[in-house]
């Protein structure tokens, strides 16, 4: 079976929008097992539209389109589509009712073009559309099989999840599962080193491993009849990362990020926490409050920029700011100290860094970074030096807290001197 995609929107060539689109879609498909040998991006042109379109049916088994389902005159991926396959197009009632619904909940005025969205290629599977108005639409022909979605990505994926995955699973002829191990503190060529051994005899399952900011992860899939199959397959390869990672794996669900994972550990040992922050300027508290239920564990962030604010809301000394700086092991201590003491939270964690461009010399670069966790009244701090622009920076030195955090913790709950 192969598949092609095309993504319709001038904006898309403009460079106005990144196709998150294609990336999702053919992510996917390499998941199902689908061989995805072409992509294209056309304009919102019916002769340029129909053309591709043409090409695509003659060489690919299934074709998915987005995008250009909208309301307006230039949007035609439906026309042109129903005109390749030779359909014509009727209202279809319920695809009409649930646009009218659709606006009425959110008291929108609808306009008479709105209609246009309910019309349906004859012959045609409706992808009714919960997330807004145009719905999606599968048409089958013995050659090819053409599927049309909408352009918004919160449209798209949830259509793409209720129905789309089963139709393309159903005419897939091999199962592909795939499992995700997640690592911190180690680098991605550390890790394939230490699976080389492994990637080098892989058949079934495939190993591969993919780069993050401060993570790496790993993702195990295997082609097998069905999905008992494949995890069977899956099972024994994950037990040997896992002894070869230890603790060093935060999890193993594709769904679950290293703060969920700390907030996890937090809310299992009844542990509550604070942030001390100045070059990541409140990054790190954002990261944690991306975690539903986090509310149990975090009670508050401090950004404390200037050094004035570093004295004044966490108690750090004139004389260290003065004789050590503000980036300084000295300084992230006292920070994570002043945090925990000020809130009553069990732990504290702090960063201080410099983010560049500027302000860096030869002493303390653009990169150095002191991030310090205290527990309980005891304190740790380690030094980094990160490398890249400001932002990435900031985005390496919080995921590092995260990491640094969770090894501490780790650490103290193995020695038993924390936690419930
Ligand atoms: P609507 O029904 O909302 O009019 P549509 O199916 O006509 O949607 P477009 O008008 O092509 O879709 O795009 C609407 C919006 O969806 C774009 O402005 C963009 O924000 C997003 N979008 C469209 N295509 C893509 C894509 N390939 N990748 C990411 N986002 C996209």
């Amino acid at each position: 079976m192969t598949v092609e995609l095309i993504c319709v929107g001038t904006e898309i060539l403009l460079g106005n929008i990144v196709n998150t689109n294609a990336a999702y879609m053919s992510e996917k498909l390499a998941g199902l097992g689908l061989s995805n040998y072409y992509q294209t991006v056309v304009g919102d042109n019916a002769g340029r539209l129909k053309a591709t379109l043409e090409t695509a049916v003659k060489r690919s088994d299934i074709v998915i389109l987005c995008g250009g389902l909208g309301p307006t005159e230039d949007d035609l991926t439906k026309e042109t589509a129903a005109e390749v396959m030779g359909r014509k197009l009727y209202e279809d009632e319920k695809a009409w009712k649930q646009i009218v619904k659709f606006f009425e909940k959110r008291k929108l005025n609808l306009t008479e073009n709105n209609r246009k969205q309910a019309q349906v290629p004859e012959e045609s599977i409706i992808l009714y559309n919960k997330n807004g108005t145009a719905p999606g639409i599968i048409m089958e022909a013995p050659e090819c099989k053409i599927i049309l979605l909408p352009g918004p990505p919160g449209e798209l994926i949830p259509m793409w999840e209720t129905y789309v995955e089963d139709y393309l699973r159903k005419l897939s002829p091999e199962q592909f599962v795939s499992e995700t191990v997640k690592i911190c503190e180690a680098g991605e060529s550390a890790v394939e080193t230490e699976l080389k051994d492994l990637i080098d005899k892989q058949t079934n399952p495939t190993i591969a491993t993919y780069a993050k900011v401060g993570e790496v992860h790993i993702r195990v899939t295997a082609k097998g009849r069905d999905e008992k199959e494949c995890r069977k397959l899956i099972k024994p390869v994950v037990k040997e990362i896992k002894q070869r990672f230890g603790a060093k794996i935060f999890t193993t669900d594709e769904n679950v990020t290293l703060e969920q994972a700390v907030v996890q550990l937090m809310l299992e040992n009844g542990m509550t926490l604070s942030t001390a922050e100045s070059l990541t300027g409140g990054m790190l508290t954002s990261r944690l409050v991306n975690v539903p239920g986090v509310s149990d564990v975090l009670k508050q962030g401090f950004v404390t920029y200037s050094n004035k604010a570093k004295r004044k809301y966490l108690g750090v000394k004139r004389g260290t700011l003065d004789k050590r700086g503000a980036v300084s092991e000295q300084t992230a201590k006292e920070m994570a100290k002043g945090g925990a003491s000020q809130t009553k939270t069990n732990v504290c964690v702090a960063l201080t860094g410099i983010a560049g461009p500027d302000g860096g010399s030869e002493e303390k670069p653009v990169g150095l970074t002191y991030i310090a966790v205290c527990i309980e009244g005891k304190v740790k701090v380690k030094e980094y030096l990160f490398s890249g622009e400001r932002q990435k920076i900031r985005e390496s030195a919080t995921t590092a807290a995260l990491t640094l955090l969770r090894h501490y913790l780790l650490e103290c709950l193995t020695e038993k001197t924390f936690g419930k």
